[in-house]
């Protein structure tokens, strides 16, 4: 299936110069929907992974269907005071400004297999940040997946160490 064409490209937002990747026009889909988790899965079933980490909010929508498609569990990064639980957490650089993004304290256990994923894969800032809290918890990272790779944005570049799986490169 071309993945790529299921993908909305919405010029100057959420500023001027930027094509945002819509994809909430592949995910309507029920077809491309599935069939883009499915790939994923098959793409990663020599993985061994114990379970998925992902960051809100695009990240839930394919970090969860991924860890139910291959029977594991999922794991929610959130922005920091939004879990209930005890947290660990970790502050990164956004284009304007800073964030702190936290994890369950008990959410990974040392030496678990995790993926990391996420919608898209921009600069990097933000699954370096997941990767980040992984470590922290003394989670093993063995690979990171997304729908979409923004190539030119060389975030692939920062994530040097970890297997980098995309579905979709701009
Ligand atoms: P990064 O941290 O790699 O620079 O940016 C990636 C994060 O920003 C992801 O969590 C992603 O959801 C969001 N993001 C940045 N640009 C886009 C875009 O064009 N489309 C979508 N869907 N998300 C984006």
């Amino acid at each position: 299936m071309d993945f790529k064409e299921k993908i909305r490209v919405i010029p100057d937002f959420p500023q001027p110069g930027i094509r945002f990747k819509d994809i909430t026009t592949l995910l309507k889909d029920g077809k491309a929907f599935h069939a883009a988790i499915d790939t994923l899965v098959d793409r990663l079933k020599e993985k061994e992974i114990d379970v998925i980490v992902g960051p809100e909010a695009r990240g839930f929508v394919v970090g969860a269907p991924l860890a139910y498609a291959m029977g594991v569990g999922f794991v929610p990064v959130r922005k920091s005071g939004k879990l209930p639980a005890e947290t660990v957490e970790v502050g990164y650089s956004l284009e304007y400004g800073k964030d702190r993004l936290a994890i369950h304290r008990d959410a990974v256990q040392p030496g678990q297999r995790v993926l990391v994923a996420d919608d898209l894969l921009a600069t990097g800032g933000t699954i370096s940040a997941t990767i980040e809290l992984v470590k922290k918890l003394q989670g093993e990272v063995v690979g990171a997946a997304f729908l979409i790779e923004l190539s030119y944005l060389n975030g692939r570049e920062k994530l040097s160490d970890v297997d980098v799986l995309s579905l979709v490169t701009f």
